[in-house]
């Protein structure tokens, strides 16, 4: 395009330049033609045309010619061997044919009619073209080489960042394993060498926190069920006492219920703690044992294993199926529905499910004390309870909603809490 473009603009400039130059020709030999006229014109009131063949001769080797014509009979003229018959146009008397200039006047003394005819030779301009289209078309020639070569180091460039660009992008999804694409040489060499240095690191670095990771989840289980063997001997220890120590003894009595009540919540803690490093685990390694199930069905028990008796729950449920971990959903269900039952003090819970675009949609309202917006964000994190004190007493292990947000999560859903009057959580898990 370039090209194309430089050569028209090439090709304007040289016709430009043509028709300046012979502008400048025509007016010089039509000043030219009027000295003549006026020089002439005393040898032709004589009727001289001795003398006018003589003034006209001083030309003869110059490049101007000068013919005087009386009625289209030549009666002097500066070559005598050439001459023209040239028509005289009163509005244009200047002609170019081929590559001279003819200018003709009029000149009338009298009753007599002269015509005096002027011509020029433009050989020199013709010359000075012919070399300019010369170097203008090597200067095509030249610049469609260089743009060849030019478009093809562009068009490597582009090729060589196109794949290492792919290879990034890859690497930004995760896959460490993609095969990087490395130029020969030239200024990406070096940048594709980093991003595959950096690649191998960032991939052994993640595996060794995956480690880590694992290693972290296992110990905290195992720690967990080395507790949960003498915390069931406790509780039924507790159960035993209970049912045999005589009720009108007011201290054993008050110490059995401090014993009951902080076994249970260490029992709750224990099997939270292994709910969410079980998930943790799952998550690690990548197997999520998914089936198919009715989303609406598992709402329906998550309400009823709730057993809400002083709360009324309004459904509107549409018959929608899911591929997941049907036990997960009904788990998170179930914290969610007895948060609101726990700590919203609302007579009542909307729960809708509904298809938008190609995901469940699950929303959990209450229209209770909600929770006051500084802690919204910090709501999903481990341990993390609005009021310490109030989630104890209700029984709370601070890991309720952090189990619900990693059930989500290995769904690869999303959760989002509103709060104004009530909490609204809404649930999106992808159908397929
Ligand atoms: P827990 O397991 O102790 O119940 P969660 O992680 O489930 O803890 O909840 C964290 C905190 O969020 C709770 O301490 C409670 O104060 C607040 N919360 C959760 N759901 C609601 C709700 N529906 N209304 C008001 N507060 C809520």
């Amino acid at each position: 395009m370039i090209i194309t473009a430089l050569t028209i603009l090439a090709k304007f400039q040289l016709e430009q330049f043509k028709s300046a130059y012979f502008e400048e020709e025509k007016e010089e030999i039509a000043v030219l033609a009027k000295q003549v006229s006026w020089a002439v014109k005393p040898a032709l009131a004589d009727k001289n045309y001795k003398e006018l063949q003589e003034f006209c001769s001083l030309f003869k080797d110059s490049d101007t010619s000068i013919v005087v014509k009386k009625d289209d009979k030549v009666i002097a003229d500066s070559s005598l061997e050439d001459q023209y018959v040239i028509e005289v146009e009163p509005e244009d008397n200047t002609f170019i044919i081929s590559q001279t200039v003819y200018h003709s006047v009029p000149i009338k003394i009298g009753d007599d009619t002269y015509t005096l005819t002027i011509s020029t030779t433009v050989q020199d301009i013709s010359k000075t073209i012919a070399k300019a289209k010369k170097i203008i078309i090597w200067s095509i020639i030249i610049g469609i080489f260089v743009v060849i070569i030019l478009a093809l180091y562009v068009y490597n460039m582009y090729k060589s960042f196109n794949g290492l660009q792919n290879s990034a992008v890859k690497i930004s999804e995760g896959d460490f394993d993609t095969e990087i694409f490395i130029p020969r040489e030239g200024i990406l060499y070096e940048l594709a060498c980093a991003v595959k240095k950096m690649s191998k690191r960032l991939k052994s670095q993640i595996i060794e926190l995956r480690k880590l990771e694992s290693f972290r989840s296992d110990f905290i289980a195992s720690i967990s069920h080395e507790i949960k063997t003498p915390l069931t001997g406790i509780l039924s220890a507790v159960e035993i006492l209970e049912e045999q120590v005589k009720e009108d003894d007011p201290v054993v009595s008050k110490c059995l219920t401090i014993l009951n009540k902080q076994s249970q919540r260490l029992n709750s803690l224990v099997q939270d703690v292994l709910r969410l490093s079980e998930i943790e685990k799952r998550k690690l390694a990548e197997e999520k044992d998914f089936k198919r199930f009715n989303l609406a069905n598992t709402i329906r028990n998550s309400i009823m294993l709730c057993t809400v008796s002083d709360i009324k729950v309004n459904t509107k449920l549409e018959d929608i199926e899911i591929y997941g971990d049907n036990a997960l959903i009904e788990r998170a269900l179930i914290n969610l529905i007895m948060n609101a039952v726990k700590y919203s003090k609302s007579d009542k819970i909307d729960i809708t499910l509904t298809q938008k675009e190609n995901n469940a949609e699950i929303r959990i309202r209450d229209y209770g004390v909600g929770i006051p917006s500084e802690h919204l964000p910090r709501i999903f994190e481990h341990f993390y309870r609005v009021d310490k004190a109030r989630s104890r007493e209700m029984g709370g292990t601070g890991l309720g909603l952090a189990i619900v947000k990693n059930v989500i999560n290995l769904h690869n859903g999303n959760i989002e809490v509103f709060s104004g009057n009530g909490c609204e959580f809404v649930i999106t898990i992808p159908l397929f």
